[in-house]
C-alpha cells in the first residue's frame, strides 16, 4: 500500500479519536525487506523505519544514511545485552527494554557513549510464556527500576497475541502507561494499527501494509 493511503487511514483515526495526527509518529517496519522497497519509501520522504535485528540493521542503515539525511531508526525485537551497545550507538529508540540486565547495561552505556536512545519497556500483555517483555503485574516495579536508573523512559511497547482482539491488549498497555506517568504507547501494527489510534498509541510499527508481504531471508 503506498505510504500515503498508509498516513490517510492514520488521519482518518486521528479524527474519529479526537486526536492530533502528529502525536502519532509512523515507523515503517523494514526488517528483511529489500533494499529497493526502502529506498522507494526513503524516496517518498519518510524517515522513521524499525528493525528488529542489530546485525540486520547495522548492515543496512549506515548505507542508507550517507544517501538520505535525517534518518531515525527504532530497534523493536529483543536485544541481548551484548548488541546494547551497537544498538545504542545505530537507533534513537529502543523499544524493548524488558529485563533488569538490558536495563544496567543500557545505563552503563549511556554513560560510557554520553547519549541514550529513547526507552520503551515491553510488556507481555497476554503473558504468552514465549514472549519477551515485563508481565502486566511487574511492569509498575521494573518502570520504577528503570527510571532509578535516570534513563530516558518515554512509554510502553506490547505486542499482543496474534489470535486475541488486539483492542484489550492495548487498553491494558495504555492503563500501566497512565498510572506510571508515561505518555509513549508504542502499539499497533499493519492489521490493527487504527484500533491503537483509537486507544492512545504514540508509535505504530508498520511492516508489510507499506512495504508488502516480508521476503524470507536467504
Ligand atoms: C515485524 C514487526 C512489526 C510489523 O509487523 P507488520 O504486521 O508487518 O506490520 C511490528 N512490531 C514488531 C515488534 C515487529 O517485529
Amino acid at each position: 500500500m503506498p505510504l500515503a493511503d498508509i498516513q490517510d487511514k492514520m488521519r482518518d483515526a486521528c479524527d474519529a479519536a479526537g486526536r492530533d495526527y502528529d502525536d502519532v509518529t509512523l515507523i515503517a517496519v523494514s526488517k528483511v525487506q529489500p533494499d529497493e522497497r526502502v529506498a522507494v519509501v526513503l524516496d517518498e520522504g519518510h524517515r522513521i523505519f524499525g528493525e528488529n535485528k542489530v546485525q540486520e540493521a547495522a548492515g543496512k542503515w549506515p548505507r542508507f544514511r550517507a544517501q538520505y539525511d535525517g534518518i531515525k531508526l527504532h530497534m523493536i525485537g529483543p536485544l541481548q545485552t551484548n548488541k546494547a551497545r551497537q544498538a545504542m550507538e545505530l537507533a534513537q529508540a529502543i523499544h524493548t527494554v524488558d529485563r533488569p540486565k538490558l536495563a544496567t547495561t543500557i545505563a552503563r552505556l549511556a554513560q560510557d557513549i554520553g547519549s541514550c536512545p529513547d526507552l520503551f519497556v515491553q510488556v507481555n500483555t497476554g503473558e504468552e510464556p514465549q514472549k519477551a517483555g515485563v508481565l502486566p503485574a511487574d511492569a509498575d516495579a521494573f518502570v520504577a527500576e528503570v527510571r532509578a536508573l535516570d534513563l530516558p523512559l518515554k512509554g510502553l511497547m506490547c505486542i499482543p497475541p496474534v489470535d486475541e482482539e488486539p483492542a484489550l491488549h492495548f487498553a491494558l498497555l495504555a492503563k500501566i502507561a497512565a498510572r506510571n506517568g508515561l505518555s509513549g504507547l508504542s502499539m499497533g501494527m499493519s492489521s490493527d494499527f487504527e484500533r491503537a489510534i483509537a486507544l492512545g498509541a504514540t508509535h505504530i510499527r508498520v511492516g508489510s501494509a507499506i512495504f508488502g508481504d516480508r521476503v524470507p531471508a536467504q
